[in-house]
């Protein structure tokens, strides 16, 4: 047996290796199993080349469980090392040997394992001891084994092995043995070697006889070497792009629709992006979305890479051109990185695009589920707006849809004020915004229908971006003045203003943070009596102050609620005629309590009030 140290400058690089290295010790089996494969693809290339003596044979990698020895071990058939290579491959830490084999095989380097650093040495994140028993590939090499137990020592001695390939095997810690246990090692092996491009095997099928569990001759393989990603999208049915997300997702409604990647130049990139079908707000989840690099798991964390917006799609990106042992903030800044996100938004907004021109209703039928994403987009990409404005849609109160050229188009005649701003109404509740809704819709004005997360932010956006246009919610005025086209209104006499207010507002009912200020109009014999409005600015102010912590002093703000006396209603002119009388009494608070109800402002005492009142009246 021969005794060496590791070549490292440190003292000893495991206590590193252990705290610092990966913040997730999950990690090292996929640094494991894609050396196995990493090993097992060199081989094939040799194999390919007609350089391999004999037969390749069967080049299953196989992963095995020993409780008793504790031991977790990986074992493959690939080009196994020679002692020489162990020294220079794995004693020499600084040293990769990757870098030689690609020198040799430059035209076949598409199909290596980019190199992850400290792959091997991951192990001992997990294991007090790690022993490599191997053979290599070429003719005439005598087996070896290393063995290190965690310090800057390592033993090395002949082996027995009789089969080329290797074994590594690692002796877990006493605070590692979860990855003892099948059910830990399944699913790690599910998470980050799901689709390595050579068959994994994890212990023998199983299945179910006389209400008992047997195992089968077979090999559990617990891998996709050929996920569809990898495939031809002509070679590929719809129920293909299905079925692989269901294997994703399982939990998951089926997809709306997918788009299949696939990028050879200036950078490398294939990978299936799923827009998700929404149930609620709580399925919108980021880091669905699963980065490889040439079929390994590096992250599901994706921020940085993809576009913001794009975070909330989800599917599978595979690069060899994204650097993967960089800080996110460096990953950020790279222009391969830069780039890619930029193509990827590229190819969501054309795929959009294509699905609106090809098939207008789908696109429509799906657009509630959409839209979030394309909203989101807009907001945060000058350049995704560029593109999506043309097919992004705007909807009606009644449910029908228009893109941003056909509404102003649609509005243009009719809701246009005396300043030639074009003003868009739309409401934000159906049935809150009722009677106010029909108000409008009784003009001859088309009220939109804004009720996503995203719209008050996406107001903002669309008034900035077209041109004099203004957005007005339908109750926040009364329907003449949100579209003002001349300035004459007609005169209130001032005594009756102030006969009717006084006698509204003493019976208004107290309402917690709210404030009413009345006012009276003739509005006409047709309109109703008594109208609560809320300024357009106001509310917004409010709303913005939800999500702004800056704004905090409008949140804190009473809400100003307008009241509009319509001094041209019979109820009103009755009330006006004799104030005094106690059935004008009873009919001004009937006129309040049942505009108060109509905005749901009508609760506790005040709603029991007004529902005795109204038997009485009966
Ligand atoms: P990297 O994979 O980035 O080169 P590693 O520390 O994971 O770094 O591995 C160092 C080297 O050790 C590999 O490049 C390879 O030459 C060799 N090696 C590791 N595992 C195996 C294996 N299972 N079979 C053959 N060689 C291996």
């Amino acid at each position: 047996m021969a005794k060496g140290n590791i070549g490292v400058t440190t003292e000893n690089i495991f206590p590193v290796i252990k705290k610092f290295l990966y913040s997730e010790h999950d990690i090292f089996i996929r640094e494991i199993v894609s050396n196995a494969v990493d090993a097992t693809q060199k081989l094939k290339t040799l194999a390919n080349k007609g350089e391999l003596k004999g037969e390749a044979g069967d080049l299953t990698v196989h992963v095995k469980l020993d409780k008793e020895a504790g031991t977790l071990t990986v074992s493959d058939r690939g080009i196994g090392m020679t002692e020489e290579e162990i020294d220079k491959y794995i004693n020499q830490i600084a040293f990769s040997g990757a870098t030689d084999f690609l020198e040799q095989y430059k035209e076949d380097a598409n199909a290596i394992i980019g190199h992850f650093g400290l792959g091997f040495y991951s192990s001992f994140m997990v294991s007090k001891k790690v022993e490599i028993v191997t053979k290599s590939w070429k003719e005439g090499s005598k087996a070896v084994k290393w063995s290190c137990d965690g310090s800057p020592e390592f033993d090395i001695e002949e082996s027995d092995k009789a089969d080329r390939g290797t074994d590594i095997i690692m002796y877990l810690d006493d605070d590692c043995k979860e990855f003892l246990e099948e059910y830990k090692v399944s699913e790690l092996l599910r998470k980050y070697c799901h689709f390595l491009a050579i068959p994994i095997a994890f212990g023998k099928k199983k299945d179910w006889k006389d209400g008992k569990q047997i195992e089968l001759e077979e090999d559990n393989i617990i891998n996709e070497t050929n996920p569809i990603w990898t495939k031809k999208p002509a070679d590929l049915k719809d129920e293909d792009y299905k079925n692989f997300y269901r294997d994703l997702y399982p939990m998951s409604d089926e997809p709306l629709f997918w788009i299949h990647l696939n990028v050879d130049y200036p950078f490398n990139l294939t990978g299936v992006l799923y827009f998700p079908k929404i149930k609620s707000n709580m399925d919108l989840q980021k880091n669905k979305i699963q980065l490889y690099c040439n079929q390994v798991f590096v992250t599901d964390s994706v921020e940085g890479i993809v576009p913001d917006f794009m975070t909330l799609l989800h599917g599978v990106i595979d690069s060899p051109d994204i650097p993967l042992n960089v800080s996110r903030s460096y990953l950020q800044g790279d222009k391969n990185v830069k780039k890619i996100s930029g193509y990827i938004s590229k190819k969501v907004s054309d795929r959009l695009a294509s699905i609106f021109k090809n098939d207008r209703a789908d696109f429509e039928a799906k657009w509630d589920d959409l839209k979030i994403f394309i909203h989101y987009g807009m907001l945060s990409e000058e350049d995704f707006y560029g593109r999506a404005n043309k097919f992004a849609l705007l909807k009606d109160t009644e449910g029908k849809f228009y893109t941003y050229e056909e509404y102003k188009t649609l509005i243009e005649a009719n809701q246009t004020d005396k300043d030639g701003n074009l003003v868009y109404l739309y409401a934000n509740n159906k049935d809150d915004q009722f009677a106010y809704i029909e108000a409008a819709e009784a003009k001859g004005y088309s009220v939109l229908l804004m009720d996503g997360q995203l719209d008050s932010a996406l107001l903002g956006m669309f008034e900035q971006k077209f041109e004099k246009s203004r957005f007005v919610r339908v109750d926040s005025d009364i329907v003449d003045n949100l579209i003002k086209k001349d300035d004459n209104e007609s005169k209130v006499n001032e005594d009756d203003k102030k006969t009717l207010t006084e006698a509204f507002k003493e019976k208004m009912p107290t309402i917690d943070k709210t404030e009413f200020q009345f006012d009276v109009k003739a509005l006409g014999e047709t309109a109703a009596p008594l109208i609560i409005t809320q300024s357009e600015y106001m509310r917004r102010m409010k709303d913005m102050a939800k999500i702004q912590p800056g704004m905090a002093f409008y949140g804190e703000m009473p809400d100003t609620m307008n009241v509009v006396l319509n001094s041209d209603h019979k109820l009103i002119k009755q009330i006006l005629s004799d104030s005094k009388a106690e059935a004008s009494d009873s009919v001004a608070r009937q006129l309040i309590d049942l505009a108060l109800l109509q905005n749901g402002l009508l609760k506790g005492e005040a709603l029991n009030n007004f529902v005795k009142r109204s038997i009485e009246l009966i």
